[in-house]
């Protein structure tokens, strides 16, 4: 161990950390923000909103290619009863037998196209129906894309709040660190590394602070009558003895 560290060196080591772990819990916090789970539930909730969406438009778009069917078909027998009236009233029959069957084509085609204009009365219904559903679903879909707007904004300003603090710490740490011997510097960014952010620990109460890990009495001795900057035998990280 080098003994050339100074007593403001290791002052300057555990307010290096007390920075780092500000800025640590700083990050956690921004990673999970309320107001982030917030949006994300809203946005969870549009998704399937529009699955919806989507859904009733098919069915939309189904049953009007299904009315635009009909009333071409309607639109078929019209002409063909024209047809048949138009033989049987200008004369063109010349046989009973001929007028009774133009007679039955007739009603059996109005039948139809009736059975077809029930049918067509039906699909509008429908197509009604469907049509103020998507409206409905469009109108909760743009009070949501609201509240959306707003939770987005929420969000932002928690994680503006946030990353200014972040800022300020980080600049609060450069002189810290640019003030550290660079070898030093280079253990504790290492051992933080390692250490899931915490690079140093000091003996307090017979543990390391940093693992709080109690050592034996026999290494506490070893500790005590050695450098002031040591290794923690248990977690590898830097270890400041006390006086
Ligand atoms: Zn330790």
């Amino acid at each position: 161990m080098s003994t050339d560290v100074t007593a403001e060196d290791l002052g300057r080591l555990l307010e290096l950390q007390a920075v780092d772990d500000e800025v640590r819990r700083l990050e956690h916090q921004l990673a999970g923000l309320d107001e982030q789970q917030r949006l994300d539930e809203l946005e969870a909730q549009d998704a399937r909103l529009a699955e919806g969406d989507v859904d009733l438009g098919q069915r939309l778009d189904d049953v009007r290619r299904q009315q635009r069917q009909v009333e071409g078909e309607i639109d078929a027998l019209g002409r063909r009863l024209d047809e048949e009236r138009t033989r049987l009233y200008e004369g063109a029959l010349s046989t009973a037998r001929e007028v009774q069957a133009a007679e039955a084509e007739i009603a059996s085609t109005t039948r139809r196209r009736g059975e077809h204009e029930d049918q067509l009365l039906e699909l509008m219904e429908q197509v009604e129906e469907l049509e103020g559903r998507v409206a409905e679903l469009q109108q909760v879909r743009a009070d949501l894309a609201g509240r959306i707007a707003e939770a987005a904004a929420a969000r932002d300003a928690a994680a503006q709040a946030l990353l200014v603090r972040i800022a300020e710490v980080r600049v609060r740490r450069d002189p810290i660190a640019d003030a550290l011997p660079a070898g030093l510097l280079e253990r504790y960014a290492a051992a933080a590394a390692r250490g899931g952010g915490t690079g140093v620990g000091e003996l307090r109460d017979n543990a390391c602070t940093a693992c709080r890990i109690t050592f034996p009495m026999s290494e506490i001795n070893a500790y005590l009558t050695g450098d002031a900057l040591t290794t923690c035998s248990q977690c590898g990280r830097l270890l400041i003895i006390p006086d």
